[in-house]
């Protein structure tokens, strides 16, 4: 079964990774419903963009989705989820006795438990719609960990385990749900750690990129944002119908160390 003409709704798409699958899945042919916190100008101009250029409805809707009402909500206002995928994330980086406890709480909210409300009110209509689709974006660090990211650890470690059984309560349906789990993609999110990392390490932008940041990925490359897009609408052909409760990495070797 194709994508085109089912309703994908991709939490966190207003930026990076999310913006990328559902540019992805909007080429595939598939109806777009992106979601931010806000629904800011910069948002509007990406859903006008997407359906101007590929020629599928594109809804906004914004949401908080450290809310579980939000999450819920969300679902509602969507009409139709044939595809979820979960992405919407955080991040917040310091040693665990200084970790801000809102912090902890804040990426707990926003990385593991919108996923579950968002997949709790998606699968009845899954399951009224006799198909469904529920890729979970975790994160190499749903596989292993890395010193001052308890909060983002714990959280994808927690991503990975509610995909398995998302999957086993949904095996005998016509219903997947996969983890995607990148290694460093450039997006806002990463961007947004390299000031604090040149100025922890005393390097330029470029020492910081090669040798923190790409220091644990072998390909020393990061991957795309298109590459992430391509992986999830493999995950909704039928190539991959089954494929479930299961990862795939997107991350350059790093977790074959
Ligand atoms: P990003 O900051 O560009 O995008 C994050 C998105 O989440 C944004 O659209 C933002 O609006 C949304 N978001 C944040 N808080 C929200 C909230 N409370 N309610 C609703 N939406 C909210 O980051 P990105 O790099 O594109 O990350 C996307 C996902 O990929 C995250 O889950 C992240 O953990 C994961 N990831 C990223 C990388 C990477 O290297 N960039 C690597 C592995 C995993």
């Amino acid at each position: 079964m194709s994508v085109k003409g089912k309703t994908a709704v991709v939490t966190g798409s207003t930026s990076g990774i999310g913006l990328g699958i559902a540019r992805s899945l909007a080429e595939a042919g598939a109806n777009i419903v992106l979601n931010g916190r806000k629904a800011t100008d910069e948002a509007r101009a990406h859903r006008a963009e997407i359906a101007e250029t590929f020629g599928v409805e594109v809804k906004l809707v914004a949401a908080d989705l450290s809310d579980p009402d939000a999450c819920h909500a969300l679902i509602k206002e969507a009409g139709a989820c044939d595809i979820l995928v979960n992405n919407a994330g955080i991040q917040h980086v310091a040693a665990i006795p200084d970790f801000p406890r809102e912090k902890w709480d804040q990426i707990l909210a926003v990385n593991l438990s919108s996923a579950f409300h968002t997949t709790a009110a998606a699968l009845p209509l899954m399951r009224a719609a006799g198909w469904g689709r529920v890729v979970n974006i975790a994160s190499a660090h749903g596989l292993t960990a890395s010193p001052f990211k308890s909060a983002y650890v714990a959280a994808k470690h927690g991503l990975v385990g509610l995909s398995k059984v998302t999957a086993l309560e949904t095996a005998e349906e016509p219903i997947t749900c996969n983890a995607v789990c990148p290694g460093y993609v450039m997006t806002p999110l990463v961007e947004s750690q390299i000031p604090d990392t040149m100025e922890k390490y005393g390097m330029d932008r470029d020492e910081v990129i090669s040798e923190v940041i790409l220091d644990r990925q072998p390909s020393k490359e990061m991957a795309t944002v298109e590459q992430l897009g391509g992986t999830v609408v493999f995950l909704c052909s039928p190539a991959a119908d089954q494929i479930t409760g299961t990862t795939i990495s997107v991350d350059g070797g790093w977790t074959a160390l």
